[in-house]
């Protein structure tokens, strides 16, 4: 059958009717890819849900799908949210896809290329504001409660309801909830809905179980791991750069409710992992390798030693071409030779 998107999908668990007009880009149904690699370093079976081949290369679309489709139920014309890039990205697309305007706060100067790219080429209103997120979001905040524009940020609950269903996923895939889900956590929406899924799935009795949480921060805006709010986050993993998270409680009740974690992890130990899971073949963006970084900081302490042979997933949350830049920086430009074979084949190894 053909696939119509993951409200369709999972509509018996979502708050739609059979009159919600279904705005969707046919997001979700990511892969699980199994990675050798790691598994064989872990003792672990690890798989990574690839989020970044969502259709505007990130899981936010699971949740805008939902947002935009309810916004227009409503009848609203406008939506707005503050982003770190991906989310403006998202709400660009699905509001163009349905005709409605979107207008976007981003922190001035922090946000990857092809995320900028995206929103502007979707016709959003992009606007920089000399400020961080954290600034964008009090500003859209204030906006959408006092004007007639719906805000589509993760506080948006429709949000939450549509990215709940990467879990649905994963369990289908498995026939039962992995014993463990790393994931990062940057304004916790998604380790939110991750957990509601999780849980709502087990109560509906599609799984018998329920995973562990681990949720991992970068060590420069960790404002749950240090327990107080961050006033100027940094890590280059701009997506996760957070200092006061909208969903800190619930996140909190995700770590605490399924026996799991929520730590930090650095800048090299992100880029480390970001590297090595290129080196696999999975392009994902630096903030998305914070739950690989989190599971390898774990291991050495020991922390995987008396569950070897568990089932680990862990979420890759946006797709590496959205930040070409840090890429290149990471790795280097190609070499430039001249056109002679036997230049080449010395500079191949052969
Ligand atoms: C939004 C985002 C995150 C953080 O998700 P939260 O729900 O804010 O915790 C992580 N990685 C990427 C690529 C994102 O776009």
């Amino acid at each position: 059958m053909l696939y119509k998107g993951l409200i369709e999908k999972y509509r018996e668990y979502l708050p739609v009717n059979a009159k919600t007009p279904v705005v969707t880009l046919n997001e979700g149904n990511t892969p699980l890819i199994f990675s050798e690699d790691l598994s064989h370093e872990l003792g672990l079976k690890v798989y990574l849900k690839f989020e970044g081949l969502n259709p505007t290369g990130s899981f936010k679309d699971r949740g805008m799908t939902m947002a935009i489709s309810k916004a227009k139920e409503k009848g609203a014309t406008t939506v707005m949210c503050a982003s770190t890039g991906n989310t403006s990205a998202s709400a660009a697309a699905y509001a163009a896809k349905c005709g409605m305007k979107c207008a976007v706060l981003i922190p001035d100067g922090n946000i990857a290329l092809g995320k900028l790219a995206q929103a502007m080429i979707h016709n959003a209103k992009v606007i920089a504001i000399r400020g961080n997120f954290d600034d964008a979001l009090n500003l859209v905040k204030t906006i959408t409660e006092k004007y007639p524009i719906e805000l589509v940020n993760s506080i948006n609950p429709f949000r939450i309801e549509g990215q709940k269903t990467a879990a649905f996923e994963i369990c289908d895939s498995f026939g039962d909830a992995p014993e463990f889900h790393a994931i990062p956590v940057g304004n916790a929406g998604n380790i939110t809905a991750y957990w509601k899924g999780y849980k709502e799935y087990h109560s509906a009795g599609k799984s018998k179980t329920l995973p562990k949480m681990l949720g991992f921060q970068a060590a420069g805006s960790a404002p749950i791991v240090l327990g107080h709010v961050v006033d100027k986050p940094e890590t280059i993993a701009t997506a996760i750069r957070i200092g006061n998270p909208a969903s800190w409680k619930p996140a909190l009740a995700a770590r605490d409710e399924s026996a799991g974690l929520i730590d930090a992890v650095t800048d090299d130990e992100i880029l480390s992992a970001y590297k090595r899971l290129a080196s696999g073949g999975v392009f994902t963006e630096p903030a998305s390798a914070a739950s690989v970084a989190g599971i390898l900081q774990l291991h050495k302490k020991g922390f995987f030693d008396h569950v070897k042979g568990s089932r680990i997933v862990c979420t890759l949350t946006g797709h590496g071409l959205k930040d070409p830049n840090i890429a290149i920086k990471n790795v280097g430009q190609p070499v430039t030779l001249n056109a002679d074979i036997k230049e080449i084949l010395k500079e191949v190894g052969l």
